[in-house]
């Protein structure tokens, strides 16, 4: 629902199980978030979705983080039960980012390299398989969206995209989904799907950003989609540059 613009302005973020899928300081993702958001008057209020608990009656931005396959299985039997808000919220055009673990759960399946299928929600048409030998290092990519996407990846699990899938990025440097056909993430709707930790968002300042401005559209009209006010990225920009050139 299209709520005034005028008075002030909050956003619903509702994090995915915060206790088993958070690992390489994916938390930075939702602490980015609330910053850009305060520092433009925009209140945040942060909604954990827990297993076993009902899925928040609210949602502006959803996300989650990377996760050891272990995580991944103890959250695999709550998956089912929030499938069908969680669809309805990414097909609606919620903006969403899913890091690894949660990236690969947001698929079809996740074949672990012991064997063992984890179902995931069938929302990104991919299926991930776990290998031997993981795949990690810092990784740099360009998307025709975002520009340059930079971020650190570690990952058993080498994702492949249905033919229709739209990829998040390239890759310039690294692995990405699979270290065999240059693609990085996917990008569905509003929601994008993506390897890179480092956490992402403070080093990627203009996917936060994007994920915000699609938040404020959805809730408050398209009066709502001017340019948000500039922040000094200045910090970010650095943090960029150093991330860029180290080693892999
Ligand atoms: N367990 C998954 C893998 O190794 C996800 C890892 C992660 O989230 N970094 O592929």
């Amino acid at each position: 629902m299209v709520e005034s613009i005028n008075g002030p302005r909050s956003l619903n973020i509702v994090h995915l199980y915060p206790r088993e899928m958070n690992i390489y300081g994916d938390h930075g993702n939702l602490l980015t978030l609330i910053r850009r958001m305060q520092w433009r008057g925009i209140e945040a209020v942060v909604h954990e979705h827990h297993a076993g608990n009902p899925f928040p009656m609210q949602a502006d931005i959803i996300l989650g983080g990377g996760g050891q396959d272990s995580g991944q299985a103890i959250i695999q039997q709550d998956l089912p039960l929030i499938r069908q808000p969680l669809c309805e919220l990414i097909e609606a055009g919620v903006p969403a980012l899913l890091v690894c673990g949660a990236y690969q759960l947001f698929g079809n399946y996740f074949k672990t390299s012991t064997g063992a299928i984890i179902e995931g929600l069938g929302i990104f048409d991919l299926h991930t398989v776990g290998c031997e030998n993981r795949l990690i290092g810092n990784i740099v990519t360009h998307s025709d969206v975002f520009g340059e996407i930079i971020g650190y990846e570690n990952h058993s699990g080498k994702t492949y995209l249905g033919k229709d899938a739209l990829p998040l990025a390239h890759v310039i440097s690294g692995a990405g989904n699979n270290g065999e056909d240059k693609t990085e993430g996917i990008h569905h709707r509003n929601a994008l799907g993506t390897y890179l930790h480092g956490p992402l968002l403070p080093k990627n300042p203009q996917i936060a950003d994007h994920l915000i401005s699609c938040a404020l559209g959805n809730r408050y009209g398209s009066d709502a989609l001017l340019p948000l006010e500039p922040l000094d990225d200045e910090l970010a920009f650095q943090a960029r540059r150093i991330a860029k050139n180290r080693p892999r």
